[in-house]
């Protein structure tokens, strides 16, 4: 088991990596390891694993990288093994605990702008998604524009969001930052949609599955999510 570490207000990772790993050069190191991209990214409360120095060693690019992200999960209870116990983080009035933002929710930075769904003025850069998917989903970006698609991604509808599923009461994928949607407007729930086959077909080669997959009123030809059984 690796050591953790619950950060204090007014902690950075330079200070951290100083305490906890004996050297403030080890920062960007120890953000890294826990899946943060963004240096000052940090709140107090946010739990930290530090890396052992056998896992350090003997160099970060001699180290072969391992599955670079988990398998998709096949049910609930795969998701919150996965990633991460979010049912644990709701709190009575149904709000989430921003412990849970900070802990497994990231800013990927995308390849390439896509408009906003909402606002078509304005272009996202990055998506807020779970960090361990954040690698896959600056892949599935990249091959998007590898293979010529760009132009099947109209706008980006957004991808972690905490809120409970729409048809029911259970928290939505998009609550793990493990979903994300794509040209909303006119691939509207209990649709067919007008999404393109190669853009499904590219997605769903990740591990992804489509919501246009599901029957009736459920279909959702927006939605992709990197889990299924749920
Ligand atoms: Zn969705």
């Amino acid at each position: 088991m690796a050591k953790t570490y619950t950060a204090v207000k007014g902690d950075t990772y330079r200070k951290i990596a100083a305490a906890m790993m004996g050297d403030p050069q080890l920062a960007a190191t120890l953000a890294d390891y826990n899946g943060i991209l963004d240096l000052k990214q940090i709140v107090a409360g946010q739990q930290l694993s530090i890396p052992a120095a056998r896992d350090l060693a003997p160099s970060r690019a001699a180290r072969p990288r391992a599955a670079a992200w988990p398998a998709p999960p096949t049910s609930l209870q795969g998701i919150l093994d996965t990633f991460g116990n979010l049912l644990a983080y709701v709190r009575d009035d149904a709000t989430v605990d921003p412990k849970w933002e900070a802990q497994f929710i990231v800013r990927q930075p995308l390849p390439y702008a896509i408009p906003l769904d909402w606002d078509t003025s304005q272009s996202v850069t990055a998506v807020r998604c779970h960090k361990l998917l954040a690698p896959l989903l600056l892949q599935v970006f990249e091959q998007i524009a590898a293979r010529g698609l760009r132009g099947t991604v109209k706008t980006y509808g957004g991808c972690y969001v905490y809120r409970p599923k729409r048809n029911g009461a259970k928290p939505s994928t998009h609550s793990w930052g493990i979903a994300f949607d794509l040209n909303v407007r006119t691939n509207q729930m209990g649709t067919a949609g007008d999404m393109d086959p190669r853009l499904v077909e590219l997605i769903e080669s990740f591990g992804f599955l489509w919501g246009g997959r599901w029957a009736g009123r459920g279909k959702d030809p927006m939605h992709f999510q990197y889990c299924s059984g749920y």
